[in-house]
């Protein structure tokens, strides 16, 4: 027998922040759905925009409970958006729904993609992700610190430019300080790094400093770092990592 399509669901990446760094496929998406689920701090940013739209929040933690509100508003045939910053795949809510999608067969979920905050933030600071990097969360709320420590490791001993999401928060006010210990062991302390504050949002600042600088470098969860290659420099206060087409 054929399925019957029951409903419809979005899941929006949203960008930084600023409206103006959403897709043109997102804001269809959005203007397209009556419902818009998401994290009270998202939601807030587009509710101007989006004034007749019903809006579903939940406060940060309660992603499974928001995941599940989404569908089943889906599958009670409105078409509705979970928004997540950033893309909604990088550390967002794309894995999640999928997961929890067998149990509401009949919900189409259709994945949109968003500039996430290594790109946004690569932007702000010049062009640091030049060559491959490796990004990498240190919260660990869900990935056992060993794990985190190790990834940190690899990357600095395979010499990549690193992005770290969630270098800090209220209760992990050191990481930033214990990861940059761990990448001093493989990297030299003036390898050069960017910090990017509220990207897209009110707010927004950057600063390039050297990785014996960042260590002291207080970082929120509003935070995205960069950490350079071998290869990468301060152009005038701009993180830059050269692939090498200049001296071709
Ligand atoms: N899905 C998001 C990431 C969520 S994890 C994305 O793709 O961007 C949350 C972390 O992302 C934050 O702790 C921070 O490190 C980074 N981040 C997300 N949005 C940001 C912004 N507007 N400014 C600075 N950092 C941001």
């Amino acid at each position: 027998m054929q399925e019957i399509n029951k409903g419809k669901l979005y899941v929006v990446g949203i960008g930084p922040g600023a409206y103006e760094q959403m897709t043109i496929r997102a804001e269809q998406a959005l203007n397209e759905c009556s419902v818009i689920a998401g994290y009270t701090v998202y939601i807030d940013l587009l509710r101007g925009h989006f004034p007749d739209k019903e809006l579903l929040t939940t406060p940060m933690r309660h992603e499974k409970e928001r995941c599940i509100m989404a569908l089943e508003s889906a599958a009670g045939g409105k078409v509705t958006a979970m928004i997540c910053s950033g893309d909604s795949g990088v550390y967002g809510m794309a894995g999640l729904i999928l997961e929890l999608a067998p149990e509401y067969p009949g919900v189409v979920i259709e994945i949109i993609p968003g500039v996430t905050a290594a790109l946004s933030g690569g932007a702000v600071l010049g062009a640091p992700l030049g060559h491959d990097f490796a990004v990498i969360s240190l919260s660990d709320l869900l990935t056992p610190m060993d794990t985190i420590k190790k990834r940190l490791k690899a990357a600095a001993e395979g010499d990549f430019n690193i992005c770290l999401y969630n270098p800090a928060s209220r209760k992990r006010c050191d990481y930033l300080r214990q990861a940059c210990e761990i990448l001093l062991c493989y990297k030299d302390e003036k390898t050069v790094c960017g910090v990017v504050k509220n990207i897209g949002r009110e707010g927004e600042t950057m600063e390039v400093m050297t990785l014996g600088e960042l260590k002291d470098t207080a970082a929120d969860m509003f935070t995205t770092v960069f950490i350079g290659n071998r290869m990468t420099r301060d152009i005038g206060g701009r993180m830059v990592t050269p692939r090498g087409y200049k001296d071709v």
